[in-house]
Formats: C-alpha cells, sequence, structure tokens
C-alpha cells in the first residue's frame, strides 16, 4: 500500500483540514506538527542510517503536495525544518548529526533555517548581512538574519555568515547561544502562527562542534538540493491551490454555475500535479528548466485559484476570517518566498500582462 494511502496518512490530513490554526503570531501549530511527528512524517527525509525513510524526492514532494493542500502553515514550518535537517544530514560533522539527527527524527528537537541573506535577501547590499570573522578555535558571527520561521519555537538556527574573502560557512547555533537574540515575530499578510521573524548575531561564537559547511564559496550550493524555487516550493503552491479547489468544488456542488471556471483551473492543476512528478523523477521533456517553469505556473495558479474561490464566495468571503479570503492572502506568500528573480520577473510580467504572459 502507498505511503499516503495509509489510515495514518489520511487520518492526519483529516485533522489538518479540521485544525484550523488561527493565523496570529502567538498562534502555533503544535498539534499539527505533533501529529506529523506521530504519522511518521519527520522521518521521510532522514537518511535511513539515521532511522529515517530517505524517500524518494518524488514521494517527498508528493507528500509536501497532500499535506500543504490541508494546513499550508504547517507544512511551511516542516519545509524550513526539512530545510535544517538536510544541511545537518550533508554535512561532514559526525557529532553535529549524532547531537541533532535523532531529536529531529523524534520530533523532539526542532531547528529551523535562516539563510536567505546567503541567496535572496539583501543581495544588493554592499556589506553581507551577516558577517563572519575567523577565529583560533573556529568563527564569530556578527549581523542579522533577516527571516527565519518558527525560530521563537526552536532549539536549533541553521544559519551562516560571510568571511572577508568572500567565503561562506554554515553552523548549527543553539537558539540560547550567547549573543544569539530572537526578535518578536514580525505581522506577517499570512501565515503568521509560522512565528516567523529576525535573530540578531552579536559576537556569536561558532565551534568546530557546530560548524557544518565551509568555509567555502557559495555554501549553499554544497550537496543539500532544494535551493530558492526548489520543488518543494511548487509542491506547496500545487498543495495550496488543490485546497482552495476543493472548497470551490464544495460551493460548485451548490452552483453549477461555477463548474465554467472550475473545470480549467483544476486541469491546469492536474496538469502540474502530473509536471511536479515528472520533474521529480528527472522525466520531465523541459530538464533542468523545469524547476523555474514548475514554480512560475504554480504561482500563477495558486494566485488565480484563491482569487477564483474569494470571487465565487462574494462579499461574505470578503469578510475577516472567512477560508477564501485567507487563501488569497495566504496565495501571496509565493510571490515572495524563495522566489527566484526569473520567476519573479516572469510573475510580474504576467501580472502587468506583458510580453509572453501566458502560464504555460
Ligand atoms: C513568511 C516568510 C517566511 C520566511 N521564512 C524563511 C526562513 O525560514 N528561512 C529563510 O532563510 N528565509 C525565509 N524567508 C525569506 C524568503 O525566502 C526570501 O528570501 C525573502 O522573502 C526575500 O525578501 P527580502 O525582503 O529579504 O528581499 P530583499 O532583496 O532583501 O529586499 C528587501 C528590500 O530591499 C529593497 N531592494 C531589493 N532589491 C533591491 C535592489 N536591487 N536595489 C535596491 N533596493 C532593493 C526593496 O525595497 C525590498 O523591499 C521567509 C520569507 C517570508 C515572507
Amino acid at each position: 500500500m502507498s505511503l499516503f494511502a495509509a489510515e495514518s496518512f489520511t487520518s492526519l490530513l483529516t485533522n489538518l483540514q479540521q485544525q484550523v490554526c488561527d493565523d496570529r503570531t502567538d498562534a502555533w501549530p503544535a498539534e499539527q506538527l505533533r501529529g506529523m511527528a506521530d504519522a511518521g512524517v519527520m522521518s521521510w527525509d532522514l537518511p535511513v542510517a539515521w532511522g529515517g525513510l530517505d524517500l524518494e524526492p518524488v514521494d517527498q514532494l508528493e507528500g509536501l503536495r497532500l499535506l500543504s493542500s490541508a494546513c499550508l502553515v504547517s507544512t511551511f514550518i516542516l519545509t524550513q525544518r526539512s530545510a535544517a535537517v538536510r544541511r545537518i544530514a550533508t554535512t561532514d560533522n559526525e557529532a553535529a548529526k549524532q547531537r541533532l539527527l535523532p531529536g529531529l527524527l523524534s520530533g523532539d528537537i526542532f531547528a529551523t533555517v535562516g539563510i536567505s541573506h546567503l541567496t535572496t535577501s539583501g543581495q544588493h547590499l554592499k556589506t553581507p548581512l551577516v558577517q563572519a570573522s575567523e577565529t583560533a578555535d573556529g568563527f564569530v558571527l556578527n549581523g542579522i538574519v533577516p527571516w527565519a520561521t518558527g525560530v521563537t519555537q526552536a532549539d536549533y538556527l541553521i544559519t551562516g555568515g560571510t568571511l572577508a574573502d568572500g567565503r561562506q560557512l554554515l553552523a548549527a547555533i543553539p537558539t540560547d547561544a550567547p549573543g544569539l537574540t530572537v526578535q518578536p515575530p514580525v505581522e506577517l499578510m499570512a501565515l503568521n502562527a509560522s512565528q516567523t521573524g529576525a535573530v540578531k548575531l552579536n559576537n556569536v561564537v561558532v565551534d568546530q562542534g557546530q560548524l557544518l559547511h565551509g568555509p567555502i564559496e557559495q555554501v549553499m550550493q554544497r550537496g543539500t538540493g532544494g535551493g530558492a524555487g526548489s520543488l518543494g516550493t511548487s509542491a506547496l503552491a500545487i498543495g495550496a491551490t488543490a485546497g482552495s479547489l476543493r472548497s470551490l468544488t464544495e460551493e460548485m456542488q451548490r452552483r453549477p454555475d461555477l463548474q465554467e471556471f472550475v473545470t480549467p483551473l483544476q486541469a491546469e492543476c492536474d496538469q502540474l500535479t502530473a509536471e511536479l512528478r515528472l520533474a521529480a523523477t528527472g522525466d520531465h521533456p523541459a530538464g533542468s528548466a523545469a524547476v523555474e517553469q514548475l514554480r512560475r505556473q504554480a504561482n500563477s495558479l495558486v494566485l488565480r485559484s484563491a482569487q477564483s474561490w474569494l470571487a465565487a464566495t462574494k462579499g461574505a468571503g470578503y469578510v475577516s476570517g472567512h477560508p477564501a479570503e485567507r487563501a488569497v492572502r495566504e496565495s501571496m506568500f509565493f510571490l515572495v518566498w524563495s522566489c527566484p528573480q526569473p520567476v519573479l520577473a516572469a510573475n510580474l510580467r504576467e501580472l502587468a500582462c506583458a510580453g509572453s504572459a501566458a502560464p504555460h
């Protein structure tokens, strides 16, 4: 039986759909994340040698797609934990793996990433947002990590900095380390329960035991899979689309006039789901260009699907707290989260109806 047909997984999906997490910065989807851990989700991305299932990418993406169709905020948090797990699992630092991976598997340790300043955030600035300097025993970090999801709840932050010569390092730093200050979560347009915010680093010492990767140039390209705009981000956008379309289809049962709009959106969603699978197995006809292409199409579709649901629900859907208005706000997240410049440019072109704006 497929992992996703198992009773433990289908009941997890049902629970996630029912336990709607408040969209507030003092909310945290603890129950949803515990439910995922109990259903074995935390084992998907861990190496077999560490007790994980190390699922094939195609299965991990299918799992993420299904989870995000039920609860975007907890699935988004899961992806940030997964990004942390990937950086830990691919380090040569065996002691760090020993210290962190068992707890990450059981769900007893929560780790997140604050790495956007090494990829997307602040790239136009002359000075790196986090500066590293070398000491006799390791490194010292100073600066600001602009984004770290769930860091208020995290035991470890995977983050890094840039040395004066341009080399970068990544480390697993305990969130109670001296000099590390977690800022209060920022008020977001949506996904507030992800408790996302900045972290200040003031002379934070990184010893050899905490060092995961580097110092090297472009540390983020080191054996990690899943950079900015990876297939995982598209899986979440397609999943969020499926969530909107599920509700729109329920509305359509009472209002057959909506079928004209739901049918093409659902067909597009099915098509992107199939393409996601092809890209994950390396069989997509566009080859490596499929990753960017899929994210562009998924961004377009998630926005249009949520807005179609809102339009169908009319004024009632515009009232704060209605799931349709929340879906519209949540869909906007994909315009800014881990969105490579070419994807953003294509989305902006589509919004401006300029040039080759069509999503396909
Ligand atoms: C809800 C949420 C959760 C996130 N969670 C995480 C996380 O857990 N871990 C993580 O690592 N990242 C996370 N991110 C970061 C995300 O992946 C992106 O890196 C981030 O959204 C990029 O936006 P920025 O404002 O940092 O970009 P920046 O490029 O730094 O832009 C900031 C501002 O700088 C100005 N600017 C930008 N480019 C230029 C330019 N060329 N010239 C002049 N001015 C310019 C603009 O005014 C812009 O508004 C999260 C983001 C969000 C919104």
